[in-house]
C-alpha cells in the first residue's frame, strides 16, 4: 500500500481536537505534543487528566454548542478516546474536518446491539447472542443463547459494569429489571482458555499496522494484567491478528482500533468487543514497541504514513486501580527503583476502588521474566503508611 498523498497529511504545528478527557486522551496528548501538534481537550471534568496536559481544556459538557464552533475553527482534525461520545457531534464536526473514527464506527460500537449484530452479519464469530429489548423477550432469547448466560446492558457498561450472570430464566428476569429493562445483550456464557486483544491503526490511506497479540487476565471483570506477545501458538496469533485486519477494512476504519478475542476451552476464536480507540492492553506499547499505540492514533488521525509497530522487549503490563491507594498514595519505591519498570500515572486526584489511576510495564527479554518482576513488585506495593 502506498504512502498517502503529502497534501493530505495534517503536519506537526496543526491543532487536533480530542472528545474526551480520560487517560487514553491524556497519553493521545501526550503522543501528539511530543511531535509538535497543538491539542484541545473537550471534556466536562475541570480535573481531567487529558485537559491538565492538553494546549488547552474545553472545560463544557460534550453537547455544549460554543465548544463545537472552538473546535471547528481551531482543530485540523478530530478523534476521540471515548466511545460513548455523542454521535451528533461526530457527525457535525464530520462536515466541516475530518473525524477519525467516522460517526458510523463509533456509533456501531458504542452499543453491543450493534456491534454484535454487525459482526454477525459480517460473517465473525461472537458468542451466540441474542438481544433483549423488553421482559417478553426474554424467554426466546434464553432459549436461543442456553444457561449459564450473561446478560449486558447494550449503552454505557465499561469494565465489567452493567453486566449479570444468570443460571436460569427467573435470574434472567431478577436481573433484566436489576438492569433497569434497557435494552440489552443475553450472551452464553462461554468456558475461556484466554483473552486475547489485538490493537491496530489504519489511515485515511487505507493503510494499516498491527501490534503484536496481548493475552489478558482480569479481575472482578476489570483488566488486570496485560502480557504481550501472547503465550499461545503463532497461528492463533495469526489469525487473531488477520481477524482484527479484516474488521477494520470492512468498516473502512480510520484511526486506532482495539478488538477483545475469546479463546475458549475447545479453542474457538471468537470476537468479544470493539474499541474504537486505544486500548488498556495495548499500553505496553509505550514502553516495548518502537510506536506507541497513542502515537499511532496520532499517525492515523493526521494521515500520516503509520510507524513501526515492533515490539523490542517481552512486556507485561499491570492495572493500578484505586483500591491499591487505600487512603495514601502507594509506595513507589518498590517500582521505581527497578530500571525495567515503566511507571504511567494518570493525574487523577480521587482514588477509588476499582479506578483506573495508572499502571506499570514491566520489560524483559522473556514473558516469563517479565511476569516474574510484574509480580514481585506488585506484591511490595503497598498504601504509604
Ligand atoms: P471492558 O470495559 O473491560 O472491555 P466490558 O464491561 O465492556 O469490559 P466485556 O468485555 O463484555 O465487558 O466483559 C468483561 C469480561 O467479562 C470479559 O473480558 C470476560 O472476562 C468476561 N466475559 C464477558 N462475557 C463473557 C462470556 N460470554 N463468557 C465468558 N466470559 C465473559
Ligand atoms: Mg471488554
Amino acid at each position: 500500500m502506498q504512502n498517502p498523498d503529502p497534501h493530505t497529511m495534517i503536519l506537526p504545528g496543526a491543532t487536533l481536537g480530542m472528545l474526551g478527557g480520560g487517560q487514553l486522551g491524556r497519553m493521545f496528548t501526550l503522543s501528539a505534543r511530543t511531535m509538535g501538534y497543538r491539542v484541545i481537550v473537550l471534556d466536562p471534568d475541570p480535573d481531567s487528566p487529558a485537559g491538565q496536559v492538553a494546549d488547552r481544556h474545553l472545560l463544557a459538557p460534550y453537547l455544549d454548542r460554543q465548544s463545537w464552533q472552538t473546535l471547528e475553527s481551531e482543530c485540523a482534525a478530530i478523534t476521540t478516546e471515548f466511545e460513548n461520545i455523542p454521535v451528533e457531534l461526530l457527525q457535525h464536526l464530520a462536515k466541516r474536518l475530518p473525524v477519525r473514527p467516522g460517526a458510523h464506527t463509533v456509533a456501531i460500537a458504542q452499543n453491543r446491539e450493534t456491534e454484535k449484530s454487525w459482526l454477525r452479519a459480517n460473517g465473525f464469530e461472537t458468542a451466540p447472542f441474542a438481544i433483549v429489548s423488553e421482559t417478553d423477550g426474554l424467554e426466546a432469547a434464553c432459549r436461543a443463547t442456553g444457561f449459564p448466560a450473561v446478560l449486558k446492558v447494550a449503552r454505557f457498561g465499561y469494565d465489567g459494569k452493567g453486566q449479570v450472570r444468570v443460571a436460569n430464566l427467573n435470574e434472567a428476569r431478577a436481573a433484566f429489571a436489576e438492569l433497569g429493562s434497557q435494552t440489552c445483550v443475553l450472551e452464553q456464557l462461554l468456558d475461556l482458555r484466554l483473552e486475547l486483544s489485538v490493537v491496530l491503526g489504519r489511515n485515511a490511506a487505507g493503510q494499516n499496522a498491527c501490534f503484536p497479540v496481548a493475552e489478558n487476565i482480569h479481575r472482578d471483570g476489570i483488566l488486570d494484567t496485560s502480557i504481550a506477545p501472547a503465550r499461545v501458538d503463532p497461528a492463533l496469533a495469526a489469525r487473531a491478528r488477520a481477524a482484527a485486519l479484516h474488521i477494520a477494512q470492512q468498516l473502512d476504519y480510520c484511526g486506532v482500533l482495539g478488538v477483545e478475542f475469546f479463546v475458549t476451552t475447545d479453542d474457538r476464536l471468537l470476537v468479544n468487543e470493539l474499541a474504537p480507540r486505544p486500548h488498556n492492553s495495548g499500553h505496553f506499547t509505550l514502553d516495548a514497541c518502537l510506536t506507541s499505540q497513542f502515537e499511532l492514533q496520532v499517525r492515523a488521525l493526521c494521515n500520516l504514513p503509520l510507524g513501526a509497530t515492533v515490539q523490542h522487549s517481552a512486556a507485561v503490563m499491570i492495572n493500578l486501580l484505586g483500591d491499591a491507594w487505600g487512603g495514601s498514595t502507594p509506595d513507589w519505591l518498590p517500582l521505581v527503583r527497578h530500571p525495567e519498570a515503566k511507571l504511567h500515572l494518570y493525574g487523577k486526584r480521587e482514588a477509588r476502588p476499582g479506578r483506573k489511576m495508572g499502571h506499570y510495564t514491566c520489560l524483559a527479554e522473556t514473558v516469563d521474566g517479565a511476569l516474574a518482576l510484574a509480580e514481585a513488585i506488585r506484591a511490595g506495593l503497598r498504601p504509604r503508611g
